[in-house]
């Protein structure tokens, strides 16, 4: 059916990913699998041919042509968001003229989510999922959701995902040189051989919750929503829920969550951040999807102890207007205006639980302090993003001239994978500078021959 031939000047097909834009999108290193497949050609060769040269990485050539394994031993972060992840994803755009791939990374989550713990070392799967494709004669993919090492299981079947071979009992890599899609590269039978696990009443909420999340997370547009604050957004929820329901005492939080009180101050300060899978156990039993969580106003809205807490604590304490104790609240005042993690006047106002006017009025130099340090601290994380941007858009535009492409809007925005993101002008006056400074005049333009509808 397809041109067996291949050398290293041909283009591969334009390939479509599977389930681009749902909870189902296909992984990275399955796509990869595929568009070996469909060219009748290994992996392996895929790899030795067309990306590894691409790649400018000329140890990983000599491993793989020497038949080392480097390569393949750390490929299961392909599907995640490192260098590695972004430049293969880069290359097989250019070797299939798509734009889209890096969906089938978690690129997007890179600002949220730490790697560590984040990634099945093996293929997992859902051998109903393979099963029900391969007797419909649907194409057979690895979801980029089955990567994940918090989700256990596949919602449409009900059952728990697998990680071994029923047949020769082995774990799959992730990518290897020889794979055909749904088969098992050790002895060959195929992945929908079923060992029956389903599951049990007693898991089904948690695992459901973590798969539903996860899900969510996948789905998101990063063009719509601002992933890079995510990080600081569950920092200010945890500590908010820190003072409004625990009232500061870390040590019945920590108890609350089920987490050492040493790994919850750290998390509270933001000096380190919680894994996938303690993100999900936190949201879990707080009772919040961790969208909601992260994308809901400032307001607590809810009984966090409802529902997902069996051992219930006591409800809150119901919270009576105390008069308006002037040393304790100035005392509080200076205390929040030293935290880790600068907060705003209205965080602060509702930490207190007065009205911010009332705390103005009273006590006007400490809130403007405490409002001043936010708005610096919010400028400074705004400053270091366009820092960031800049950055990027330096090396992608470099890139492009080197490759004697114009470097257009489009081109570079294309090249980050970020659309629209020189519509901020800030951004696009930098884009101008180094346009001006590289000296790309009128004729110039003329010379690349410039079309920037393409
Ligand atoms: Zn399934
Ligand atoms: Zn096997």
């Amino acid at each position: 059916m397809y041109e067996t031939s291949f050398n290293s000047r041909s283009v591969l097909y334009n390939l479509e990913p599977i389930g681009l834009g749902t909870g189902l999108v296909e992984s990275l290193s399955s796509y990869l699998i595929r568009v070996a497949y469909e060219h009748n050609i290994l992996v392996g060769d895929l790899f030795n041919k067309m990306i590894f040269p691409q790649m400018n990485k000329n140890y990983l050539v000599r491993s793989s042509t020497y038949g080392g394994n480097r390569f393949y031993e750390g490929s299961k972060t392909i599907n995640g968001f490192m260098e590695n992840a972004i430049e293969l994803s880069r290359i097989m755009e250019g070797l299939t003229s798509r734009d889209d791939l890096y969906n089938l990374t978690l690129y997007k989550l890179k600002d949220f989510i730490p790697l560590r713990n984040l990634l099945n070392d093996s293929l997992v799967w859902c051998p109903d999922c393979i099963s029900i494709w391969e007797k419909n004669e649907k194409v057979i993919y690895y979801p980029l959701i089955w990567h994940l090492k918090p989700v256990r299981i596949c919602k449409e079947h009900n059952r728990f995902l697998i990680d071994r071979c029923p047949v020769c009992n082995r774990t799959i890599d992730i990518l290897r040189r020889e794979m055909i899609p749904g088969c098992c590269p050790n002895c060959s039978s195929t992945l929908s051989n079923d060992i029956n696990q389903r599951l049990n009443l007693v898991e089904m909420d948690w695992e459901i919750f973590v798969y539903e999340n996860l899900e969510d997370l996948i789905k998101i547009n990063p063009n719509k929503i601002d992933t890079q604050r995510f990080k600081y957004s569950f920092l200010i929820k945890l500590n908010l829920i820190n003072e409004e329901y625990f009232e500061n005492n870390v040590a019945s939080f920590s108890r609350y969550l089920n987490t050492p009180k040493s790994t919850l101050r750290y998390w509270l300060n933001g000096q380190n951040f919680p894994c996938l899978d303690n993100i999900l156990r936190i949201c879990f039993k707080l009772n919040k999807k961790i969208l909601d969580f992260l994308l809901e106003s400032q307001e607590l809205n809810g009984n966090i102890f409802q529902i997902n807490d069996k051992q219930v604590i006591n409800n809150k304490k119901k919270h009576t207007r105390k008069p308006l104790n002037y040393d304790v609240i100035k005392k509080k005042l200076i205390e929040l205006s030293t935290t880790e993690t600068p907060i705003s006047m209205n965080y602060a106002a509702k930490i207190i639980g007065r009205d911010r006017r009332v705390l103005y009025r009273n006590f006007p130099e400490l809130c403007k302090g405490i409002s001043k340090r936010y708005n610096d601290y919010v400028k400074e994380m705004s400053e270091r993003r366009i820092m960031r941007l800049e950055e990027q858009i330096m090396q992608a535009f470099n890139e492009l001239t080197n490759e004697g492409i114009y470097p257009s809007r489009r081109k570079i925005e294309k090249r980050l994978g970020m659309n629209g993101v020189l519509r901020e002008k800030v951004l696009q006056d930098y884009w101008k500078v180094l346009l001006r400074q590289s000296g790309f005049e009128e004729k110039k333009r003329r010379k690349y021959n410039i079309d920037e509808s393409k």
